[in-house]
């Protein structure tokens, strides 16, 4: 069933202030320093059809910083330069059902391998494998990855969000350092941490996170001119670690009550797909326990209650 968007585009605005509400019962995120400024009460929503219709609502201008959402972007920037193989060869493809920044199972496996992608484990790891000669050149290759992607050549990373992060990340300290141990990361720890830190930190808007997720709901095709942006088998590899993984250790209950590919991070934005539909960008700094954006995920279940978009 297609989206009833004249109705969405009606409703919305109630539905997001509604959400809105539920704010206050979640925080913003505090371990990285610099994120701690966000407004607990900010929601914003924008939704892409792939035939080019833009609905947005709320604070849509409200500019974050991708966070772990980018994760999804330098797995299929790794699929692209490295193959499927050279990736596999280093991170798993199960869910861990522990947070997203655990040690846990590192210890518990041979050889240490992270995984999944998406767990910061996992996507230190994949830092390592994007192509470039130094940090700053592998960097600069997924900015430019995820401008194209997003349709906007002014994007860039947030300085000062960055550096906070890298001034208080003994925990990512730690894990790569686990991992260098273990022979898992080829490359030294700092020089991959820097790439890493720095995809973290690049900032959007939920605009330019819903024109990235259009290129995901249309098999990796830029809606508007139809080129291949991405392979499709990458775009299912990525979809399938965003319905097992995306969501931290809520992907189960998501999957169940919302049912479509996503991805959050901790700065409180969502990206989401519903396949050969839409594309959704959400932020609302307000997380839940599970390190979600409180409101976004109470409005991606009401609206995909309302149309059906479950894919199950
Ligand atoms: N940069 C963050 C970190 O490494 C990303 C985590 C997240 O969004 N969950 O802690």
């Amino acid at each position: 069933m297609s989206t009833d968007l004249r109705e969405l585009s009606t409703m919305l605005p109630s539905w997001l202030e509604a959400s809105r509400r539920i704010s206050a019962q979640g925080a913003v995120a505090s371990y990285i320093p610099e994120l701690q400024h966000a407004p607990s009460d900010a929601l914003g929503i924008a939704i892409y059809s792939l035939e080019g219709h833009t609905l947005e609502a709320g604070d849509c201008s409200h500019s974050f910083t991708m966070q772990s959402i980018s994760k999804v972007f330098t797995l299929l920037l790794a699929l692209i330069d490295r193959g499927e193989q050279a990736v596999f060869d280093k991170v798993g493809m199960e869910p861990t059902g522990d947070d997203f920044n655990s040690m846990l199972k590192l210890e518990l496996v041979e050889p240490g391998k992270p995984f999944n992608p998406l767990i910061n484990a996992g996507a230190i790891v994949i830092s390592s494998l994007i192509a470039g000669q130094t940090p700053a050149e592998k960097a600069e290759r997924i900015l430019a990855f995820i401008r194209r992607l997003a349709g906007d050549s002014s994007i860039a990373v947030n300085e000062s969000v960055c550096r906070s992060e890298s001034r208080t990340a003994n925990r990512n300290r730690s894990l790569a350092y686990f991992l260098k141990d273990n022979e898992v990361l080829d490359d030294d720890v700092e020089p991959t941490l820097e790439v890493y830190f720095r995809h973290c930190s690049i900032e959007v808007n939920c605009r330019h996170i819903a024109r990235m997720a259009t290129v995901l709901a249309n098999d990796g095709r830029d809606p508007q001119t139809g080129r291949e942006l991405v392979p499709r088998r990458y775009v299912q590899i990525a979809k399938s670690f965003m319905i097992t993984c995306g969501m931290y250790n809520e992907s189960g209950e998501f999957s169940i009550r919302v049912g479509i590919p996503a991805k959050s991070g901790v700065s409180g934005g969502i990206l989401a797909l519903v396949p050969g539909q839409l594309g959704i960008g959400i932020v609302g700094p307000a997380l839940n326990g599970k390190g979600n954006s409180i409101a976004g995920v109470h409005l991606l279940k009401q609206l995909s209650e309302r149309y059906d978009w479950s894919i199950f």
